[in-house]
């Protein structure tokens, strides 16, 4: 057992109000400059959508990560660091402009200098990238149009004589937020697309970083990563990613995306994990198995042995408290109710997700009652508006089951919780369930 520290992050999807908060901050700290206009190493994406960039998701048309060939080794989706190195200026695997978006700012001297008139004038959106005034067509969370749809045919006489059916199909449409940042994975596979040894994994937290004077602007690692979380500086010809506000973590300070979160979801800390058992974990074959073993990789910051270890290893003893007391560790393995992105991608993230829960379909359509009955929730954890299917394909490689017992758990803990903070009685059967009496 190899003990090794790393800075990871769990986020409470169920808080996240898609206030962007956490992006504009991070982009005013980060990427508010000439090149990287189009950047958000913080993105907010609307589910279900396509992402940023566009289609990410899609990994036989960019490339990303790591499959596992018929021996049980991992090979790099994108190729590895040199095969593709001659078709660099084609590279079919590089998102484009358009696959990110435009971006834009708006002539506001429209607004400051406009004569006094009948209309209020309009600002006019003006390209970063040529100055010039354009039509916008596509940008981040374009996906949540689908959100007004029930209020346009309540007002449009013409689409309320739509059928029942669609307005059935619409009112149990749904959507949700997921925030995003660099990975900062255990098996990165931008470091190992990189031909100039410029991306590295610091060992001592694991954090993901760029060196800027190694860069040649090869641009592997962008169509390497399969999350898009690596992106190219236009005006340096380097590559830059989220850096987690490493500056800021060494003096004590939590990332600018954490600290400014309004829904206060992300949980920042230090996890330990067996460097030893990265590779095995990763290389899992069956899907059903996959996230146990990329679960199994995080090990007991309380356990003597880890502890021992990590003091082999030289691993400060302030580290190891920090470890013991980061929540990350709790809520990924001892309450089991975080699940990594796209564990598929065999990167090991560390940026882990508790699943939104979402109300009982047939209460919401039925009864027009939203479902907030904890107790419903818990007993119809089948019958959710956010299909599980749909969390299955982004947290668990399609498997339903390991999200149902998170769905329950979580549902549970809130009827459990209400009836405390109501002083009503408590279902023993449901305290149970989330390892307390009823009592607590
Ligand atoms: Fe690298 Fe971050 Fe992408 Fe993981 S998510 S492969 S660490 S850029
Ligand atoms: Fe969600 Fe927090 Fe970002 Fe707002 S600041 S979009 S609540 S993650």
């Amino acid at each position: 057992m190899k003990v090794m520290a790393q800075m990871a992050m769990v986020m409470n999807l169920d808080k996240c109000i898609g206030c962007h908060t956490c992006s504009v901050t991070c982009k005013q700290a980060w990427t508010n400059r000439t090149g990287v206009e189009y950047v958000w190493f913080n993105n907010v994406e609307t589910r279900p959508g396509v992402g940023y960039p566009r289609g990410y998701e899609d990994q036989e048309k960019w490339g990303g990560g790591w499959v596992r060939t018929k021996r049980g080794r991992l090979k790099l989706r994108s190729g590895g660091r040199f095969t593709k190195l001659a078709h660099i200026f084609s590279n079919p695997r590089l998102p484009e402009i358009h696959d990110y978006y435009e971006p834009w700012t708006y002539e506001y001297d429209t607004l400051l200098s406009a004569p006094q008139g009948e209309h209020t004038p309009v600002a006019r959106p003006m390209s970063l990238l040529t100055g010039k005034a354009m039509q916008i067509h596509w940008s981040a969370n374009w996906d949540d149009n689908l959100g007004g749809s029930m209020e346009t045919m309540q007002d449009d006489p013409v689409l309320k004589q739509m059928s029942e059916s669609v307005t059935a199909e619409l009112e149990q449409a749904f959507m949700f937020y997921l925030p995003r940042i660099c990975e900062h994975c255990l098996n990165p596979s931008c470091v190992a697309s990189c031909p100039s040894g410029a991306m590295y994994k610091r060992a001592e937290d694991g954090i993901v970083l760029v060196d800027q004077d190694q860069c040649r602007g090869w641009r592997m690692c962008v169509s390497g990563c399969p999350y898009k979380k690596v992106y190219f500086n236009h005006k340096t010809g380097k590559a830059e990613k989220c850096t987690m506000c490493y500056p800021r973590l060494e003096v004590g300070l939590p990332t600018v995306c954490s600290e400014t979160c309004v829904g206060r979801l992300r949980y920042l800390g230090l996890v330990l994990y067996d460097a030893d058992r990265v590779l095995e974990a990763a290389s899992v074959e069956d899907p059903t198995e996959l996230l146990a073993a990329q679960r199994s990789v995080l090990l007991d910051p309380h356990d003597p042995e880890v502890i021992a270890g990590a003091e082999r290893e030289g691993i400060p003893r302030d580290w190891i408290d920090a470890a013991q007391r980061s929540p990350i560790w709790s809520l990924i393995s001892t309450y089991e109710v975080a699940l990594p992105l796209h564990p598929e991608y065999r990167t090991m993230p560390m940026v882990w997700y508790i699943p939104p829960l979402s109300p009982v379909v047939d209460v919401v359509t039925g009864s027009g009652n939203d479902g907030e009955d904890a107790r419903t929730l818990f007993a119809a954890i089948d019958r959710l508006r956010i299909p599980v299917e749909y969390l299955a394909g982004l947290f668990t490689a399609g498997e339903t089951a390991p999200v149902t017992a998170v769905l329950q758990r979580l549902a549970a803990m809130r009827a459990h919780m209400r009836n405390v903070n109501l002083g009503t009685d408590q279902d023993p059967r449901i305290a149970e369930s989330v390892g307390m009496t009823a009592a607590q």
